[in-house]
């Protein structure tokens, strides 16, 4: 039987790049909504604290290994937010339209070259609930906030941010390229390094 893992997210764009990023191993996907339609309060002050609060909180509802996400966006201009406050920037049920809306109006008065970015993400994988080892895995992709969208791919932040060393935005990329160079493909490609040379994963299909 292959081994089953349950993804804590309930953002269906993250879930299907996740789903992307974990075809090539011989394992069951399987997402939290089908055991619970609740998810945690995010009450940690650090990327990895969230990731952990989810990933306890998919492995107590599935009875399944978890592997859940924190992210966001880190702008210089504004000392780092909103950070982990990302999904919830322009209020607490906020679209990722309202969101992207008021970092564009923050950033109103910030000159082209000030606008510098990054994506941030925490990967962290439990056995069960009470782990208390978790395998934790960080990443970033640099960029800039631009003035206007662009593009009609990816999700959230992705139509402004201007992907460092490309003239093109996250959102203008295909999503195979997106995966690869992403905040969240660097940190699961890390995060698989490390379950298979545990031998929680099998080898590649
Ligand atoms: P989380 O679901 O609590 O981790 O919040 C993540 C938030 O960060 C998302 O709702 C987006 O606003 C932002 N974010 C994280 N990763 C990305 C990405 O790859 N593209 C665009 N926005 C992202």
């Amino acid at each position: 039987m292959k081994p089953r893992i349950v993804l804590a997210t309930t953002n269906p764009a993250k879930l299907r790049e996740l789903e992307d990023l974990l075809s090539p191993w011989r394992i069951e996907v399987l997402a939290q909504s089908g055991f619970t339609r609740e998810s945690v309060p995010e009450t940690g002050l650090t990327f990895v604290e969230n990731a952990i609060l989810k990933a306890r909180h998919a492995a107590a509802n599935s009875g399944l290994p978890a592997v859940a996400d924190d992210s966001g966006i880190e702008v210089d201009a504004l000392q780092g937010r909103p950070g982990i406050y990302s999904a919830r920037y322009a209020g607490p049920s906020a679209s990722d339209t309202d969101n992207l809306q008021r970092l564009l109006v923050e950033l109103a008065d910030v000159p082209e070259g000030k606008r510098t970015a990054r994506y941030r993400c925490a990967l962290v994988y439990m056995r069960f609930p009470e782990d208390p080892a978790p395998v934790v895995c960080q990443a970033s992709w640099e960029g800039r906030i631009l003035t206007h969208s662009r593009g009609e791919g990816g999700f959230g932040y992705d139509p402004v941010f201007q992907v460092s060393g490309l003239e093109v935005t996250a959102a203008e990329l295909p999503a195979e390229t997106k995966n690869r160079l992403s905040h969240r493909g660097k940190a699961l490609r890390l995060l698989v390094q490390e379950l298979e040379i545990s031998g929680t994963l099998p080898r590649r299909r």
